[in-house]
């Protein structure tokens, strides 16, 4: 199923628009389990849906008692905005060993869950490695390249560097950032999205947010444009015949990428991070097509499943 949407269709011009939402509702994780456990009904990847609930559900408890973080320094900060860096990068960023002690306690918090034997064994594993071997998972998953972590263990160390960078952007709070070029990269961490959401409240009624894989920011971008190329002809909506749902794909002709884009006004308490990992239906339709995602989810590779 597809349709084509011109530009400026849905968007027309306002004054103030916000350009950015750091992570700061308290109950984003919680709210996120909730979407899982949702979503994981009468679904075809149950299994894999409601462990990924367990695992947001457990991100939120260790983020509550996560230690408080530093604030990157004012000078820091202007330096990164005159040079064009997000603060946050995931590279210009030391990160901080502390989201190692995340994991520990993630994995601690799985443990009497019932979890499916992979995950199990995942976690145990988990336990056992080394600060470097840890330092490696997490460098391999912040640069897109999954080779050489294990894929039962992606979405801990992934579910771990989510909790590190969502406390560190809450740092930010009150603090203006520019947009990043290219513009389709998180302005806090240079994360690229997981997907966008058609805001549906709040006075940004029919705006596009690009929301980070990593982060959980979200930042505007307008619509009827290609997020990865910028183009505006030529932009293509699929769903799956069938599957009714706030989710569809925008791809784009000129680039041939596409990222998911859930409306919200259809579902309000979609979470971008579960509604892409349950319509991974959608992914394999756009791949026969020739598309390539133009986006990120950094708890999914293939193997844990
Ligand atoms: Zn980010
Ligand atoms: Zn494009």
């Amino acid at each position: 199923m597809q349709t084509v949407m011109q530009p400026g269709e849905v968007e027309s011009p306002r004054g103030d628009i916000p350009f950015l939402f750091l992570p700061l509702r308290d109950d984003l994780f919680a709210s996120r389990a909730r979407r899982f456990r949702q979503l994981a009904e009468n679904h075809a990847l149950g299994g894999f849906l409601r462990l990924m609930g367990q695992l947001a559900e457990s991100q939120q408890q260790v983020i509550d008692a996560f230690p408080a973080q530093p604030a990157p320094s004012p000078s820091y900060l202007e330096e990164c905005a005159r040079g064009g860096f997000p603060p946050l990068g995931v590279f210009g960023w030391q990160r901080d060993p502390t989201w190692r002690d995340g994991l520990r306690r993630l994995l601690e918090s799985m443990v009497g869950k019932q979890l499916p034997k992979p995950a199990g064994v995942a976690c145990a594993r988990l336990e056992r490695c080394g600060e470097d071997e840890l330092e490696r998972f997490a460098t391999g998953l912040l640069s897109q390249d999954f080779a050489g972590v294990p894929p039962e263990a992606v979405p801990f160390v992934a579910g771990a560097l989510q909790i590190y960078w969502t406390a560190m952007a809450r740092t930010l709070t009150g603090r203006q950032l520019p947009r990043l070029e290219p513009a389709n990269l998180c302005p806090v961490c240079g994360s690229p999205p997981v997907a966008a959401v058609v805001k549906s409240d709040g006075g940004q009624d029919g705006l596009r947010y690009l929301c980070c894989s990593l982060c959980s920011s979200q930042w505007h971008m307008v619509r009827a444009i290609c997020s990865n190329c910028d183009a505006s002809k030529g932009i293509t909506y699929f769903g799956i015949d069938g599957q009714p749902g706030p989710v569809s794909a925008e791809s784009c002709s000129q680039c041939h990428s596409y990222l998911k884009i859930i409306k919200l006004e259809e579902s309000p308490g979609a979470d971008p991070q579960a509604d892409d990992l349950a319509t991974l239906a959608i992914d394999l339709l756009l791949e026969r097509e020739g598309c390539r995602r133009g986006g990120a989810n950094l708890q999914f590779h293939p193997g844990s499943l």
